[in-house]
């Protein structure tokens, strides 16, 4: 514990904490320790943790990098914190993010943008961690935790996981609990784990998985423990592998593209059968989400009004005035756009034309992946298009505008539930990690991630 604060102090130029708990981050090891003399030692004894500031933590500040909830400390804690600190683990702080999780950069925090450690240089411009969950990748880039958690709705946890050279595992809709987690899009939100490799996760998930009385939405099922057969063992031979050529799309780097060539015929060349497959409507599923998230989005944001808790405006003259200037000074450009846009989709006369039409496209692209099933058994892709952008580049307002179609590979898996890791493959031309994505049906954790253990 005390190497991994002191390893933050040291790292504190790339921004990836918004608050560092030393105190109890003390107090949990002292705990620990005493746990381990009595020989009561449980599975992730004394290992560190750090979560994105979106969960909450109780007595200790839950931000979501915004002005609104920039004091807001919650009286109880998410059940992935509560499961992870009843065996053993040690929270060493919050990590930065996007504010409330609305981006793909970790550039629109409120405590300014997390920096990506990969060739980084004093005084430059830098290479951005990714987003939402900048923070908790880069917190695991720089070796001040063991694992973090961030959230998952349209790619948060894939997106800077790949940037950052990491594993990120979005599990499937349901395994992991989200209460606790505050809300972006509830109908596609998961908790992510963030990590060095596979085995870690594995480790993680293990923990935080299963049913929860507290958020209804979880399997009912009791979670099985995943053990991965040891890597000597693994055989991929007759795994039925599929190449959605809808991946192959406009704005995807050469590089890219080469990766996913060679980890096909690597797999090839281990006995799998690869297979081109299609999920034609892959090209609605950006489109689709901007109108389903921003509609949940509004009706999400509507609690801060001022009143019950969160950031309150100096504004007395009316109650309406007094929401009116709370939000307008509490959430920034971002949010706001997003609650308006919400309400248009929304209203009596629109609500047809959008938000019923984007719930019938989420099901044509959901039916994809049924179909999709019924002829390979795992999916290989890119996790984004590109390698992580230069901060410089990532915020020309052009480029802010396309950011969405970062999301193009990794969303759709929100839109349908399934499980999707992301993996480290190698670096590119000028030493930014390029990784390869690995999506599966319902509930196929135990398979995908032995597959990513297969390739890592
Ligand atoms: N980039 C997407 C958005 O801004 C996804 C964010 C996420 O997964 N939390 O909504």
């Amino acid at each position: 514990t005390n190497a991994c604060l002191s390893q933050i102090r040291k790292t504190k130029k790339f921004n990836a904490f918004i608050s560092v708990t030393d105190e109890l981050a003390k107090t949990q090891a002292e705990r620990s320790q005493q746990r381990c003399r009595e020989n009561n030692q449980s599975e992730l004894e004394g290992i560190t943790v750090a979560l994105k500031d979106n969960f909450c933590t109780r007595g200790v500040k839950t931000t979501c990098a915004s002005k609104m909830l920039e004091n807001f400390v919650p009286p109880y804690n998410a059940t992935v914190y509560q499961r992870l600190l009843d065996k053993g683990a040690i929270l060493v702080g919050k990590t930065n993010m996007d504010q409330f999780a609305m981006g793909s950069g970790t550039v629109d925090s409120i405590y300014g943008p997390a920096k990506n450690p990969w060739n980084f240089k004093e005084d430059d411009d830098f290479y951005i961690a990714g987003g939402s969950s900048g923070g908790s990748a880069v917190a695991v880039a720089t070796g001040t935790c063991f694992g973090a958690l961030g959230s998952d709705t349209g790619g948060s946890t894939r997106n800077p996981a790949s940037y950052c050279g990491l594993v990120g595992l979005k599990p499937t809709y349901g395994l992991v609990s989200r209460y606790g987690l505050i809300p972006l899009v509830n109908s596609m939100d998961v908790p992510g784990i963030l990590t060095r490799n596979i085995d870690d996760c594995v480790q993680i998930l293990n923990v935080i998985a299963g049913h929860d009385h507290n958020d209804s939405t979880t399997c009912p099922k009791p979670h099985r423990k995943i053990v991965l057969p040891p890597a000597k063992q693994m055989s991929i031979k007759n795994l039925k592998v599929g190449i959605p050529k809808e991946y192959c799309c406009e704005g995807i780097s050469n590089e890219i593209l080469d990766t996913w060539n060679e980890v096909a015929n690597l797999l090839e060349d281990s006995g799998a059968d690869i297979k081109e497959v299609s999920l034609p409507h892959t090209e609605y599923s950006i489109v689709c989400y901007s109108i389903l998230n921003q509609c949940e989005v509004q009706s999400n944001m509507a609690r801060y009004d001022g009143i019950e808790f969160g950031y309150r405006a100096n504004e007395n003259s009316s109650v309406e005035k007094l929401f009116t200037q709370t939000r307008s000074e509490g959430f920034n450009e971002v949010v706001r756009n997003r609650i308006l846009a919400g309400n248009y989709f929304l209203l009596t006369r629109n609500y047809e034309k959008y938000f019923s039409k984007a719930m019938k496209v989420r099901r044509t692209i959901v039916n994809d992946f049924y179909k999709v099933w019924e002829e390979v058994q795992i999916l290989l892709t890119p996790t984004t298009l590109t390698t992580a952008p230069l901060y410089s580049e990532f915020i020309k307002k052009t480029n802010r505008d396309q950011c969405a179609y970062q999301d193009y590979c990794t969303q759709s898996a929100n839109m349908a539930g399934i499980p999707a890791v992301t993996i480290p493959i190698k670096l590119s031309r000028v030493g930014m990690p390029i990784s390869l994505q690995l999506m599966g049906r319902n509930l196929s954790e135990p398979m995908l991630l032995a597959v990513a253990k297969f390739i890592e």
